[in-house]
């Protein structure tokens, strides 16, 4: 069921559409002119539990959409917490304590279990040097993350000033965000 709401009161071809999902829904703000290239950049909170309401995801749709006119932004909103990758820059996780790589057979089967919990247990024992940490701690090569909410901007073709971005975001909603550029 998709629902079409006015974002704007003075600009009537500015639409954001609502869709619902299996878990949640999506908000879709989608200009005319948006092109996708396989480049996005998610963005979401620090903290995976972290749910956005759909109020503050509004107002964010609304500022991104100044700094990206021209491009898709999604918020997906779900109840459940997925894992945020990068795509093709997936190189490699390393351990924050020691500095390890850590095996791709350990990782998988660490997120497997994981998402047994639907991430909500992502503890884990390093099996480099027996640290007590969690898969959300690890360093991702590059960077990826774990969140229930997500927002995309797809296809960003200005010159992206990162800083300005989370300053924005956070002072709409007093959240501190992190954001992936994923090729995918
Ligand atoms: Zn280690």
């Amino acid at each position: 069921m998709i629902s079409i709401f006015g974002l704007f009161s003075c600009k009537t071809d500015t639409k954001l559409a609502e869709e619902k999902t299996e878990s949640g829904i999506n908000l879709i703000y989608k200009p005319k002119n948006a092109t996708s290239s396989g480049f996005e950049i998610r963005i979401i909170p620090q903290k995976p539990e972290l749910e956005l309401q759909k109020e503050i995801s509004v107002s964010l749709i609304k500022y991104l959409s100044k700094e990206f006119p021209n491009n898709e932004i999604i918020i997906r909103l779900d109840s459940t917490i997925s894992f945020v990758d990068c795509g093709q820059g997936f190189e490699k996780v390393v351990c924050p304590n020691c500095g390890k790589e850590i095996s791709m057979d350990f990782w998988q089967e660490s997120m497997d279990m994981a998402s047994r919990t639907n991430f909500k247990d992502m503890s884990i024992k390093t099996n480099c040097c027996q640290t007590l940490t969690d898969l959300n701690s690890l360093n991702y090569k590059a960077d990826c993350g774990f969140a229930k909410s997500i927002i995309t901007v797809n296809d960003p073709n200005t010159k992206i000033n990162d800083s300005k971005i989370l300053l924005g975001l956070k002072r709409i909603s007093g959240i501190d965000y992190k954001l992936i550029f994923a090729h995918i």
